[in-house]
């Protein structure tokens, strides 16, 4: 299979309101022009330097989406084009890509992750915590950013069961923060949730936003 076929499968299967998210990650650029030239746009990276790179190489009508978890002191190599920020999970991190995108007179949307799996492995915050950041004083104050919805990943396991109540849950508190009044920098319209391997269960679940990879490009 190639990966134009791959993909072509893919997005004929995908509803209209769920946005595909082309995972490149390892992958070289001649495999990304593959997919660029069957049509897609939206590519998702998960080191920074990488997608940097990436960045510079390929056409410039390509949206770059940030996936992975994102170290405070390397956000400004991204802060000139990255479109979609994926993985926040800290205050912090998020008052960093403020701080760069308010440099480069950007406003950058961004995600914020929530910890939905049984793994202890996996990045992102419970429901308290979200709840605490997005009260907090600090938060108000970003002006360079916007919260544009949540992210998560569920636990690797073939239990569809687990995985669908994982999803379930975090469609639950999206929900509920899409129901409070918008702010200037709080807007939750995406809920990126689905990979390979249980994309369809996460669409099944309400997701708006999936990020898939080797189903496209192949294994890494
Ligand atoms: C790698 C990765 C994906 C894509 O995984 P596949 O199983 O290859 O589709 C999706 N989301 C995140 C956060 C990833 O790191």
């Amino acid at each position: 299979m190639s990966i134009q076929s791959n993909l072509l499968e893919i997005t004929s299967t995908l509803p209209a309101h769920v946005t595909l998210v082309a995972v490149s990650k390892t992958k070289p650029v001649p495999d990304l022009m593959e997919a660029y030239n069957a049509g897609q746009r939206i590519f998702g990276e998960n080191k920074i330097q990488e997608m940097e790179a990436k960045h510079a190489e390929m056409p410039k009508d390509i949206e770059w989406h940030m996936i992975g978890h994102v170290q405070t002191n390397k956000v400004k190599y991204m802060a000139t084009f990255v479109s979609l920020v994926h993985g926040v999970d800290s205050l912090k991190l998020l008052a960093e890509i403020n701080k760069q995108a308010k440099k480069n007179n950007r406003v950058i949307d961004c995600l914020l992750q929530m910890h939905i799996a049984e793994e202890e492995t996996k990045f992102g915050m419970d429901e308290n915590e979200l709840d605490e950041l997005l009260a907090s004083e600090e938060f108000k104050q970003l002006e360079n950013i916007k919260v544009t919805g949540l992210m998560g990943m569920a636990t690797f396991t073939e239990d569809e069961n687990q995985i669908r109540k994982e999803f379930t849950h975090l469609k639950t508190v999206f929900d509920v923060l899409s129901s409070k009044p918008e702010t200037r920098n709080l807007k939750p319209v995406t809920l990126s949730m689905g990979m390979s391997g249980d994309y369809n269960i996460a669409i099944g679940c309400g997701s708006t936003m999936v990020r898939i990879g080797s189903s496209i490009f192949g294994h890494r």
